[in-house]
Parts: structure tokens; C-alpha cells; sequence
């Protein structure tokens, strides 16, 4: 459980090899265990087109809000910690991955280090970031950026699709 300084964090889950609906979901739960956190929500899933290079699968993508104790660093070495075990290999930039999580916001904070930048440096250009982002934070700014929302219309033309959620009641 977070301790009382918790922070509120947002982190972009994306996947395009082996079975990306079933990594994402696992993703989900792995998320739900990370040290002095919580998981507090989970967007839909979303079926999107890949960004950078053509002739990949397409992507399966969402959005996690987070409330954690730890601070950026140690967030974004946990996330690489899941990728690690969920067997992502680094072979070149925009590679098919079984498994992407990105920081997209910690809090408000505008940071640029040499292993982290926040906000996400492109998450207001992609639609597989703001879509599922903007569904559990419809009122979400981004530093520096303004309103999530209110960059959309800039992506509508990136593919994307909203995937049935089988956990919901119909
Ligand atoms: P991408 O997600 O852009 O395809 P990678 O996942 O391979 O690329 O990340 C490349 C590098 O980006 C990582 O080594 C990481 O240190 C750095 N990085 C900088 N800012 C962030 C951030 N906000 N979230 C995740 N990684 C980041
Ligand atoms: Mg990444």
C-alpha cells in the first residue's frame, strides 16, 4: 500500500508480439503489485495501428493511473523491472515488443534527465496514449501542454480502436 506521500502517476501499456491482449491485461495485474503502490485505474484496451516503422502487427495499448509512494526513478526502474519480466528484448528503437510501459506523468512534474523525461516527451501526438488516457482522466493536463483532451482531434487520424472489455457487465 502507498505510504502517505503518494503521488499520482499515469503509465502507457503497449504490446504487439505474443498474444498482446493477454500481455496487457497481465501487465495490468503486474502493475497492481508494484512496491508502495496502487493501482487505481485501468483503461479499455485499444487495438492500434504501429508507430515508426510499417510491416509490424498492430499494437493493443492502455493507459494505468497509479498512486505510489516511490519517486520517478525508482518508478520508472520498477516498470523496467515488468518489462524485464515479461521477457522485452531492446533490439533497435520502435522494435516489436512483447511488452512497452512508458511514464507518462508523475504529478505535475516537468523533469529531463538523462533516463527520464516527464511528461512523456510524445505522448500529447499519439492517439495510443491520449485515447485510453483521456477515457479514466477526461480532465487530465498535461504540463507544459494543457489539456490532454484537447489535443485529439490533432491524432484522428491514427488509427485506433477500442476493444470490447470482456470484464465489464454487459
Ligand atoms: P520507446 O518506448 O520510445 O519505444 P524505449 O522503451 O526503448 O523506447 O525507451 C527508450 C528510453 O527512453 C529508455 O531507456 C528510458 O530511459 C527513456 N525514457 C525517457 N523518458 C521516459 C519516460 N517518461 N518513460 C519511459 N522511458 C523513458
Ligand atoms: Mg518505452
Amino acid at each position: 500500500m502507498p505510504t502517505d506521500t503518494t503521488h499520482l502517476a499515469f503509465v502507457a501499456l503497449g504490446a504487439n508480439l505474443a498474444a498482446p491482449v493477454q500481455q496487457v491485461r497481465t501487465a495490468g495485474e503486474a502493475l497492481a503489485e508494484l512496491p508502495d503502490s496502487r493501482l487505481l485505474q485501468l483503461s479499455s484496451l485499444y487495438r492500434t495501428a504501429p508507430v515508426g516503422i510499417r510491416g509490424q502487427p498492430d499494437f493493443v495499448n492502455a493507459v494505468a493511473a497509479l498512486a505510489t509512494g516511490l519517486d520517478p526513478q525508482q518508478l520508472l526502474d520498477a516498470l523496467f523491472a515488468v518489462e524485464r519480466q515479461f521477457g522485452r528484448r531492446r533490439e533497435f528503437h520502435h522494435a516489436p515488443r512483447t511488452l512497452d510501459l512508458d511514464l507518462l506523468l508523475y504529478d505535475d512534474l516537468v523533469l529531463a534527465s538523462t533516463r527520464l523525461t516527464l511528461p512523456h516527451p510524445r505522448m500529447h501526438l499519439r492517439a495510443f496514449v491520449l485515447a485510453p488516457l483521456v477515457e479514466i482522466a477526461p480532465l487530465c493536463r498535461i504540463p507544459g501542454r494543457g489539456s490532454a483532451a484537447a489535443w485529439l482531434p490533432a491524432v484522428h487520424r491514427q488509427r485506433i480502436e477500442k476493444l470490447a472489455d470482456c470484464h465489464q457487465p454487459q
